[in-house]
């Protein structure tokens, strides 16, 4: 194998870029980074959003526009309103609450696998929310309960140093 000596190296975002339209282009699937590692990865997500950029497109090759930025805004529109402002928010919350649990990672894993083999109904919940595909009314009160209750089951000191970090994530 040759190695290429002119390689393209740039930065592949893992969360939603700032800008998702310009004149004639928008931004979908991982290239726009709605990725998240800890809801469905990228396949759903970037799904919607092609989905959602279509719906666009579709409306205006009928009104034969010229795709400007400002025709485009309303694949922008949408995909905050059907996938970032919602759905996404489970996956940012719980990367966030993982990602910077520190040292207290293991106990807040142990504990939630704890948690899915002691409470029946969050088996269920985790089970539709991976057959959910209606993402704009994806309910986040599953994941709210989830995060209530793990944090009700973790040690004291655990509670102590994570406290903050659930209220945040809550907030996602
Ligand atoms: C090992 C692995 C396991 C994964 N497992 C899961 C999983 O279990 N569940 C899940 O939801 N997600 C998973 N993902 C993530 C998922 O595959 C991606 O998020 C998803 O495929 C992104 O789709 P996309 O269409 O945005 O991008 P891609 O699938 O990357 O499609 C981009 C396409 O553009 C082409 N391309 C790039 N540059 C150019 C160019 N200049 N001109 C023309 N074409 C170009 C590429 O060849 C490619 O075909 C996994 C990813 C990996 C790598």
């Amino acid at each position: 194998m040759k190695k290429d000596p002119n390689p393209i190296v740039t930065n592949i975002s893992k969360h939603p870029i700032k800008d998702f339209t310009k004149d004639r282009m928008m931004v979908i699937g991982e290239a726009a980074g709605v990725v998240t590692a800890f809801f469905y990865e990228g396949l759903l997500c970037g799904l919607c959003s092609a989905d959602l950029a279509a719906k666009t497109i579709k409306s205006l090759i009928e009104m034969n526009s010229s795709f400007s930025q400002i025709e485009l805004c309303n694949y922008e529109k949408e995909l905050y309103h059907v996938l970032l402002n919602n759905y996404f928010a489970n996956g940012e919350g719980s990367e966030y609450l993982f990602y910077n649990a520190g040292t207290h990672v293991k106990t807040l894993w142990s504990t939630y696998v704890k948690l899915i083999n002691k409470d029946k109904q969050i088996r269920r919940e985790i089970w539709e929310a991976y057959r959910m595909h209606d993402l704009e009314n994806y309910d986040l009160k599953g994941t709210r309960r989830a995060g209530r209750l793990l944090f009700s089951m973790l040690p004291a000191l655990t509670k102590v140093a994570l406290g903050g970090k659930f209220i945040k994530a809550a907030l996602m």
